[in-house]
């Protein structure tokens, strides 16, 4: 369902994906783990194309790019069909909460408004913040900001999506919170990639784990596997060093 094949990356000259792989599931939960710089976030940002690979192919459901061939219009719906929420949360500041989460309905899927409106109401329910659906950015705390966040990338029902680091910014009792609710989405099926710091999040909610170390994948597997016995040294040496 997703596909990425030989996927390379270079930012003047230095490699930072070095034909990268991988392939998951629907429904499948992959955290990505590495020590930063690694080319964690580099990878997010190639599989929908903001940021264009060098090489490879990227493959999502019936929608496939190659770069070599890269077509305008199957790029635009390989963007249409991921979602991204980031470790800073990219919320429009003058905007509500409901009206973050239409937004990209707005916009995007050109909806009208009161049906964009029903869409958001539901998905705030989803996140749990009926309650501030009128609510600016300013006055949420960071863990409201941030399932608002991923209540506009479920707006647009893509097919994945993309984590990056959804928790690094947020004060430690305000990770719970959030983690429940990608955990609630993994019970729902959503296909997710999630690049993240919470060793434990990624060994409760993740189908597998992969270890990124300078812009490769060195181990991948199950997460039993991975935590409890990993098989790399490279591995061993960074979860020796995190745990
Ligand atoms: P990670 O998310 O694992 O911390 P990144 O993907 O952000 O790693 O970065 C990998 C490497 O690529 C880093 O050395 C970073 O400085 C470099 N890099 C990332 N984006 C750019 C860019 N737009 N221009 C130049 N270098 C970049
Ligand atoms: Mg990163």
């Amino acid at each position: 369902m997703i596909k990425v094949t030989n996927l390379c990356k270079s930012f003047n000259g230095i490699e930072v994906l070095k034909d990268i792989s991988l392939q998951l599931k629907k429904g499948e939960v992959v955290a990505v783990i590495g020590p930063s710089g690694t080319g964690k976030s580099t990878l997010l940002r190639c599989i929908n194309y903001l940021e264009v690979p060098d090489k490879g192919e990227i493959e999502i459901g019936d929608i496939k790019v190659d770069v070599k061939t890269a077509i305008k219009k199957n790029i635009y719906k390989l963007r249409k069909s991921t979602a991204m929420v980031f470790q800073n949360y990219n919320l429009f500041k003058n905007k509500t909460a409901i009206e973050n989460i239409m937004e990209p309905l707005l916009v995007v899927k050109k909806m009208k408004r009161d049906e964009a409106e029903k869409i958001a109401v539901r998905i705030l329910k989803q996140i749990g913040l009926s309650d501030k659906r009128d609510v600016y950015p300013s006055k949420l705390s960071g863990g409201q900001q941030q399932r608002v966040g991923i209540g506009r990338a479920l707006a647009v029902n893509p097919e994945i999506i993309l984590f990056d680091e959804p928790t690094s910014a947020l004060d430690p009792e305000r990770v719970g919170e959030v983690l429940d609710v990608i955990k609630s989405l993994a019970q729902k099926n959503m296909t997710m990639i999630i690049v993240t710091h919470e060793m434990r999040f990624a060994k409760e909610a993740a189908d597998k784990i992969i270890f990124m170390d300078k812009g490769v994948i060195v181990e991948e597997g199950k997460p039993d596997d991975i935590f409890n016995s990993p098989k790399n040294p490279r591995t061993i040496k960074f979860l020796e060093q995190i745990i």
